[in-house]
């Protein structure tokens, strides 16, 4: 049997239950009952056939699991450091253990291709292993001292806390965020989204299984208009961990406003790639490649803006056009594709228009620019073929908006000058990456490029404690860390006196 045939048949054993049952709620440590609810069809990216139905859930649902995370939190928050880090490695453990099924069963779900699903359990288990480790140390804050008063801060756990995530890489991303609100002592209410929701279900199950107490874990799945707009204005949510669209993150802070809700976004991005004539030119070769053909291009870090040095466009376009033409499109389940199927079919659609909108502009479509069929893929699937236009300026949509496919615009550029001056010429500001052998260069560039993140002669190279987040509409606030317990808690200050102040003396 070949390895995609003996993935199918274990991927197939694995969602059997979810096409069995309807997938509920998980609240206050229950999984809600199927009987006489609004649900939905969950979409295979493979083929649009269903993988099984999600409850659509509503204001209540939403009600009901905000209220478990407020009962369960002050119990929660006052549960020693030391015990937290041991529910949370064994959390860790457990993801290991099911590693297999996470990474078939997300593969399934979102379209990714499974040689990059294969270690997301084992780096879950590790963001869940980083934060417990700093669970017991939480609550230390500082000790500032003047010469009459003492000023100490205490951190506190902030409250429940909403965590809304994305379909992209949805298993990964719900642990980025969940793990630190963990840690910190917050209670959760995670909406995972509609597209992509099956190992939202694992997590929470695996939450049960490791012995996180009923109400600290909750999930309420269904459409980000109606559970995603509950929970964001709900009263007992505290603070917002997004991760989405730019819009949807507008959107978000109205919803919060009322309530004033503490916010962390993490939205889109349109990152460049900077290439000078002085680069490694095999490295940042596969390096461009990768980071925007691998996870089908559905990541926010994607470098989607080819900036390249006249002096090695030719040479460096040519090379490029050949690593494009030979990327393997197929099925997710195939240990040899590189690029599996988009997440939904309206999302295929959106970035098919932009194969026009290139062509209207007058760029050139140098690889690609049109659906992908062979016979080892479903007709029904949402395949495309890899894409690099080139030839483009910045002013052009497909330099302008994020398109979250396979799809590679490419730009020239003569001086350093006109790299930057293009490289912030946009609306967005996650991450940049500069590929050069020109050590100033690289530090003129970091201190003058508009983003949150810039990775230099590297592709995304993560580090736990490092900041992850972007500036200008990409989003507010930091991942990583302690940034992670910055936002999810509070600093008090405590300021004692000495007894030894002179105290203002009215009236006397
Ligand atoms: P999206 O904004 O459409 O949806 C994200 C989540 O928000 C979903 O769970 C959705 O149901 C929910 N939602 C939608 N409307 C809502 C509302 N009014 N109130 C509350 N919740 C609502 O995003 P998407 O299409 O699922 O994901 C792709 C986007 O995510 C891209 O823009 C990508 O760049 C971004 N992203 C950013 C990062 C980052 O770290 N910066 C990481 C991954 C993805």
């Amino acid at each position: 049997m070949s390895e995609l045939d003996a993935n199918k048949k274990l991927a197939s054993a694995y969602l059997e239950r979810f096409a069995a049952n309807t997938t509920t709620h998980f609240i206050n440590g229950q999984w809600t009952s199927a009987q006489g609810i609004e649900s939905f069809d969950n979409l295979s990216p493979i083929d649009n056939a269903s993988l099984g139905k999600i409850a659509s859930g509503n204001a209540a649902d939403v009600d009901l699991a905000c209220l478990a995370a407020q009962a369960a939190f002050p119990a929660w928050r006052d549960t020693p450091g030391a015990e937290r880090k041991k529910i949370l490695n064994r959390f860790a453990d457990l993801l290991v253990e099911r590693s297999e099924e996470i990474a078939l069963v997300e593969s399934s779900d979102c379209g990714q291709a499974i040689r990059f699903m294969k270690q997301a359990a084992v780096r879950g288990a590790a963001n869940f292993r980083f934060f417990a480790e700093k669970a017991p140390e939480a609550s230390n804050g500082q000790s500032l001292f003047q010469p009459e008063h003492t000023n100490i801060t205490l951190r506190t756990a902030i409250g429940p806390v909403a965590v809304i995530t994305p379909w992209n890489t949805p298993f990964m991303l719900s642990t980025w965020k969940i793990a630190p609100a963990l840690a910190a002592g917050c209670t959760i209410v995670h909406k995972p989204a509609e597209f992509s929701p099956l190992t939202a279900k694992i997590l929470a199950e695996i939450s049960k299984d490791a012995g996180i107490p009923d109400g600290v874990w909750n999930m309420v799945n269904g459409f980000g208009e109606t559970v995603g707009k509950s929970l964001t204005e709900h009263p007992a949510i505290k603070a917002i961990a997004f991760v989405g669209e730019t819009q949807t993150g507008v959107h978000i802070m109205n919803q919060g406003a009322a309530s004033l809700k503490r916010l962390h976004l993490e939205l889109g991005g349109k990152n460049p790639v900077l290439v000078f004539d002085d680069a490694d030119f095999e490295r940042a070769l596969d390096a461009v490649v990768f980071m925007i053909y691998s996870l089908n291009g559905q990541r926010c870090t994607s470098s989607s803006r080819l900036l390249v040095q006249s002096g090695i466009r030719e040479r460096f376009l040519e090379a490029l056009k050949t690593r494009v033409s030979n990327l393997r499109v197929g099925h997710p389940l195939d240990p040899d594709t590189e690029v599996g199927p988009l997440i939904h079919s309206t999302h295929c659609e959106k970035v098919m228009s932009y194969m026009d909108s290139a062509k209207d502009e007058g760029a050139t479509i140098a690889v690609g620019g049109a659906r992908f069929t062979d016979d080892k893929v479903s007709p029904d699937g949402n395949y495309v073929q890899p894409t690099l236009f080139t030839g483009a300026n910045n002013s052009m949509r497909i330099a302008q908006e994020e398109i979250f496919g396979p799809v590679l615009t490419e730009i020239s550029f003569d001086t350093e000058e006109q790299a930057l001056a293009i490289a912030n010429d946009t609306p967005y500001g996650l991450t940049a990456y500069a590929w050069t052998s020109d050590q100033s260069r690289s530090m003129r560039l970091a201190h003058k490029i508009e983003t949150g993140m810039l990775w230099i002669n590297s592709e995304n190279n993560r580090n736990l404690p490092s900041p992850f987040g972007g500036i200008k509409l990409s989003g507010i606030g930091r991942d990583g860390g302690d940034y992670s317990f910055e936002f999810y808690m509070e600093t008090k200050n405590i300021c004692m006196a000495h007894g030894t102040h002179r105290i203002p003396q009215l009236g006397k």
